[in-house]
């Protein structure tokens, strides 16, 4: 596909012509990684963050925000709920923490591989080769890190270098080179943008969509940005302008279309129906992401009491719910778009392959 008919299909209003782009999306995905839906239990295991990202609520500028980290026993008993809800990952996610040392965090890799079947996915940010090396070396598999946008102008504006306040002197953020070391050190990686990023543009999103194909993902996540009014993009003056009319809305229909044209680029790759999603339409958002090229969701094991304050943005889905009760509404939407729950760990027909 060349970057003028991804670009038409963004645009795309037609809804005839939309169907047919949402029935090759599913056919894709049920050819080349089939039924199931794999399930990923979602562990936020802190949101102490030393970040500045323009566009997230965890960042360290937000003071309003209390902070928390989970300790080893509290992630070992969200892990052992997840093992008897049947779950085949666990994904543990935080904001960039310091706090979580290298050391800790592989011997909670390590409890978790031999205390349980689950394979371990790590998102924890921007971390050194030699952490990610070690966290590998302890058993972990996969490692998620969205690039959240092509264009570099753009991403070097919303997401500044650590170290300093906006832009300037500090350690530069590559995550693209962080992405083919992590491949080389053996994880099944995964990365993603967010969709309608104030300044991002139909052209950008459509680098984004190139760019999946190009880095040969085996996961993709890709969601709609989604406000939070602590941050600086919530600020007019401080959006990045575009051109008129070429503006990437943020909208639930965006975010179909982005999902089933990664499937079309990137068939044999997994992809979530997000949270961020489910945010924009929380009836049945998860369950037309499925049906538009998706083949996994991430019920949230986070206790209540910390998953309230990992805000990073407002009016998020599934943040009063326990994990009983995730579990149970992702099983039914599961079940209500005649799909089958996967089983074992769910790696990517593309790492596999690889
Ligand atoms: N700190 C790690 C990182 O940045 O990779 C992992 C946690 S971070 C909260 C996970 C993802 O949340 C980011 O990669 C970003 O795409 C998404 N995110 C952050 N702020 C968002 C917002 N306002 N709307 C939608 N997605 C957002
Ligand atoms: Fe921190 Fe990740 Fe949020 Fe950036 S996106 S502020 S690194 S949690």
């Amino acid at each position: 596909m060349q970057r003028s008919e991804i670009i038409a299909w963004l645009r795309e209003s037609n809804e005839a012509r939309l169907e047919d782009l949402w029935r090759r999306a599913d056919l894709v995905r049920q050819q080349s990684v089939g039924g199931a839906v794999h399930l990923r239990g979602l562990i936020e295991i802190s949101n102490h963050c030393i970040r500045l990202c323009g566009y997230c609520g965890l960042r360290v500028d937000n003071r309003e925000l209390p902070r928390y980290r989970m300790t080893a026993d509290e992630i070992l008993a969200c892990v052992q709920e997840g093992v008897a809800f049947g779950y085949g990952t666990a994904v543990l996610q935080a904001g960039e923490d310091p706090g979580i040392r290298a050391d800790w965090m592989a011997d909670v890799v390590r409890r978790i591989k031999t205390e349980s079947p689950m394979a371990v996915t790590l998102s924890l940010g921007e971390r050194e080769r030699e952490e990610l090396a070690l966290w590998r070396e302890a058993g972990a598999d996969r490692y998620l890190l969205r690039f959240e946008t092509s264009n570099r102008e753009l991403y070097e504006r919303i997401h500044p270098p650590r170290g300093t306040r906006y832009s300037g002197s500090g350690q530069v953020s590559d995550r693209i080179a962080l992405l083919g070391m992590l491949r080389e050190l053996g994880y099944e990686v995964g990365s993603g943008v967010m969709i309608g990023i104030p300044g991002q543009s139909y052209d950008d999103l459509a680098g984004d969509l190139e760019l999946f194909r190009d880095l040969n993902l085996d996961m993709i996540g890709v969601g709609p940005f989604l406000m939070h009014p602590e941050t600086p993009l919530a600020d007019p003056q401080q959006q990045p302008a575009v051109p008129p009319g070429e503006q990437a809305p943020a909208s639930e229909l965006m975010t179909y279309k982005v999902i089933a044209l990664t499937r079309l680029l990137c068939p044999r790759t997994n992809i979530p129906s997000t949270t961020a999603l489910a945010t924009l339409n929380k009836r049945n958002g998860r369950e037309l992401g499925l049906v538009r090229g998706a083949n996994i969701v991430m019920p949230n094991l986070t206790p209540p009491k910390y998953r309230i304050h990992y805000e990073i943005y407002p009016n998020k889905a599934c943040i009063q719910e326990s994990a009983g009760l995730c579990h149970r509404c992702m099983d039914a939407r599961i079940e209500s778009i005649g799909r089958t729950r996967g089983s074992g760990r769910g790696d990517s027909p593309n790492y596999v392959a690889r």
